[in-house]
């Protein structure tokens, strides 16, 4: 019955491929032509064994920035580089708010096996928006990825341990140092008790340079956080 809603549903609403637009070969439940999963570059070791930079060749050891323990995360790991057809996905769900994207998100992040990218954790906590922000847009794409990212795990997302509450110019716009200071006392702690002692594992969509989940994860540290890793769907390479 599944199979035919389906095939009926391509049949009346055709679905385009979220990369380039195209309808061959294209699913419902994976908006992806084949040209443009061939596009798809998944992350894997040797990586840094803390931030998750990857290393042309080698084993897994830490990076340069890590070495002089840069970082408030024990690890973060990332499933693609942030490029097509990835980049369209992420942009399309935050800013054109197409939910559809979250669907083929769910899929890849099914065939990266997010779940053995990171530690088990006690909880799951979003990287939180402004409530201005958040009512502008109507939901808060990290939430969405942690539901789609982590399926087994969706009780133990937590919404009110950790808030924004300073609205900050988008990550976008700022670089290197003026990143972190954009952030600095931008994010405070809620209900606390729910990740006192617990292993956390934060999640947003892109790592740039990792000073969104950086200073998230020092706060809830010093909150009693036992321990905080960071996952995102992608990560922006250095060029
Ligand atoms: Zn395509
Ligand atoms: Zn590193």
């Amino acid at each position: 019955m599944r199979v035919l809603t389906d095939g009926l549903k391509d049949l009346l609403f055709p679905p385009r491929c979220h990369g380039c637009g195209q309808q061959k070969g294209v699913r419902h439940n994976l908006l992806l032509c084949s040209s443009c999963r061939s596009l798809l570059s998944p992350l894997s070791s040797p990586l840094c064994s803390c931030c998750g930079a990857p290393f042309p060749s080698g084993e897994d050891h830490l990076c340069g920035i890590c070495l002089r323990d840069s970082f408030a995360f024990t690890r973060a790991r990332s499933l693609f580089v942030y490029k097509e057809p990835v980049s369209s996905l992420l942009l399309g769900l935050k800013f054109g708010g197409d939910l559809g994207m979250l669907d083929t998100l769910s899929v890849l992040a099914r065939q990266g096996k997010a779940e053995s990218a990171v530690q088990a954790p006690d909880v799951i906590i979003p990287v939180p928006l402004h409530k201005k922000r958040l009512q502008s847009r109507g939901f808060n794409q990290a939430l969405l990825l942690a539901a789609a990212c982590f399926p087994k795990w969706q009780d133990r997302i937590l919404t009110s341990a950790l808030f924004r509450h300073q609205p900050t110019v988008p990550q976008t716009e700022l670089s290197g140092m003026a990143r972190r200071q954009n952030l600095r006392g931008a994010f405070r702690t809620g209900d606390v008790e729910s990740f006192a002692g617990q292993s956390v594992l934060l999640v947003d969509d892109v790592f740039t340079t990792g000073s969104t989940v950086h200073e998230c994860a020092q706060i809830l540290t010093r909150a009693g956080a036992r321990c905080v890793e960071a996952f995102t769907v992608a990560r922006v390479l250095e060029h």
